[in-house]
């Protein structure tokens, strides 16, 4: 099988910096070919120190965009990664998917935002979207290519995030410091966040859908601590798969490039004897309106999702610059999404407008 040629979209990021890593690890099955930063150019130089082939751009400033979409189009490359946090990697995505390149999604938000779009133009070019979150990665190896009407419900499991059982009266008084405190990941800021409101999870369930293709009431969450079973599916003769491994963004990301293929590497095996035991417990939906939001935005549908996404990017936002109170990012997204007008069938034009109209709905809710 040959090596995979990659592109890096935020390579200084979180899970830029793992896909480096599985890079280095298994070197005859994945060259990185391309590098992007946004601002950071002191790691660009570091990653470019790695891979001395790979080209780097960096992102910001006016024509960033142009620069993105070029390296998602280069010659050289089989696989564009997207590891951008929020939207920012949309059209470089498309631009992938137009020049006949898979592209391998982290980036949850871009397929919230326009999963429809991004999911219909890979199959008119007959590539592939690769999951790179863990949970989807978890169900695309658990589905191995079975179709979705053998699926009675795709099972997202959950952390549960810091605050899986902290009562809901001393949410009002949570620091950003104790938020970014994720018990099983260590990850980027926006996504941390995310992870403690749960709309990281409300934003994977709507991902779940664009990518496997199954109405919103297939598509289920359960709390499991240690996050060692990354998903699971529940098929229609109630036999489930579960996939499991070290909580490491290493494993998907590997995945995602090797596949259909298994690669030998150095991540660390699961020992059982040492696991000692594995949690499940329902989500509190109760305390975390996140997941709910989430539901009503999939199942709905049209521009809904755009808004969710949109709202809780400038919530999170304020949160983290104390503009704002922990739990007044589920109510800042809500009213967002009462607020900006529905459009049933979108085009993308009309989901980047409801994108704005959501980022101003929001920045006005908060003052
Ligand atoms: P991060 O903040 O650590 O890194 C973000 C990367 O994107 C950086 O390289 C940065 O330079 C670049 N970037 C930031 N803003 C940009 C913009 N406007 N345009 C272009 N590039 C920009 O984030 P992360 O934790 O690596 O997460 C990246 C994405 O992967 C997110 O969508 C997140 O939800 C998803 N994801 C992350 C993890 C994880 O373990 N970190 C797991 C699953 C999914
Ligand atoms: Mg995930």
């Amino acid at each position: 099988m040959k090596r995979k040629r990659v592109v890096v979209l935020g390579a200084t990021g979180s899970i830029g910096q793992s896909a480096r890593k599985v890079a280095r690890d298994i070197p005859d099955r994945m060259e990185i070919v391309g590098l992007s930063a946004h601002s950071n150019a002191e790691g660009l130089r570091e990653a470019q120190a790695e891979f001395p082939k790979a080209k780097a751009v960096l992102s910001s400033g006016p024509d960033g965009e142009e620069r993105l979409i070029e390296l998602a189009q280069m010659p050289e490359a089989d696989i564009v990664l997207i590891a951008i946090v929020g939207t920012g990697g949309l059209r470089p995505a498309l631009a992938a998917i137009e020049a006949g390149k898979d592209i391998a999604v982290a980036s949850k938000e871009i397929l919230v935002l326009a999963g429809e779009a991004v999911m219909t133009a890979a199959a008119r070019k007959g590539v592939n979207v690769l999951p790179v979150d863990s949970e989807h990665n978890a169900i695309f190896q658990c589905l191995d290519g079975r179709a979705a009407d053998s699926v009675r419900r795709l099972i997202l499991t959950c952390s549960g995030g810091p605050f899986r059982q902290t009562p809901a009266s001393e949410l009002d008084s949570v620091t950003p410091e104790r938020a970014l405190k994720h018990p099983t990941w260590s990850m980027g800021r926006k996504i941390s966040i995310d992870s403690a409101t749960l709309f990281n999870k409300g934003l994977e369930m709507i991902e779940a859908r664009w990518l496997f293709g199954v109405p919103m009431d297939k598509v289920d969450v359960i709390v499991h601590p240690q996050s060692i079973v990354h998903s699971m599916v529940e098929f229609n003769d109630s036999s489930v798969l579960a996939q499991l491994s070290h909580s490491d963004m290493c494993f998907p990301i590997q995945y995602a490039v090797t596949w259909p293929e298994r690669v030998a590497n150095s991540l660390r095996p699961l020992d059982f004897a040492q696991l000692a035991k594995l949690d499940f417990e329902a989500p509190r939906r109760e305390v975390f309106p996140a997941l709910d939001l989430a539901h009503r935005a999939g199942s709905e549908g049209g521009t809904l999702p755009a808004v969710l996404n949109a709202a809780n990017e400038v919530a999170v936002d304020a949160f983290l610059n104390r503009r704002l109170a922990f739990p007044a990012i589920w109510q800042t997204v809500e009213q967002a999404m009462n607020e900006v007008p529905f459009v049933a069938h979108p085009s993308l034009d009309e989901l980047l407008e409801a994108d704005r109209l959501a980022r101003a709905a929001a920045a006005a809710a908060i003052g």
